[in-house]
């Protein structure tokens, strides 16, 4: 409300709230650009963070298929899993709280570059070529 009304004050919102844009336009554009840039910059760091998705388990597919389901908190001992399918060979290395791609023999390497997902969300791993996917199951209790 304070904001409506230091606004109002300045002639930059009319009686009805809507923004007088002449007014706008005469002011330092440049400042609402900077804001406008700040709020589109704000909404899309929120939008990343709710699809960052947060959980223990980690899953595994291959063409949207299931290949295995790891508790990512559960792991004792790091081990590496291999997926290969007909469409190439993955190395999964699977430690407490993370998974990544060590090792592929895609032409990209972009799975391998991605690094490690872990717990604590974030993008899935994607291998294009071997159409292998590797997620955070969502536990539901963030975002
Ligand atoms: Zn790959």
């Amino acid at each position: 409300m304070l904001n409506l009304l230091f606004y109002h004050k300045q002639g930059l919102i009319d009686k009805h709230g809507r923004f007088n844009y002449n007014t706008i336009m005469k002011k330092k554009t440049w400042i609402w650009v900077l804001i406008l840039a700040a709020v589109v910059l704000a909404g899309v760091i929120a939008t990343i963070r709710i699809s960052r998705r947060s959980g223990t388990y980690a899953l595994i597919t291959v063409d949207g298929e299931l290949v295995e389901r790891i508790d990512l908190s559960k792991v004792r001992e790091s081990r590496d899993l291999v997926v290969e399918t007909a469409y190439g060979r993955n190395i999964v290395h699977i430690e407490q709280g993370a998974i990544s791609v060590t090792e592929a023999d895609c032409p990209d390497q972009i799975c391998v570059l991605m690094g490690k997902l872990t717990t604590d969300g974030g993008m899935p791993i994607i291998c294009m070529p071997h159409r292998l996917m590797i997620e955070i199951e969502d536990d539901g209790l963030d975002g």
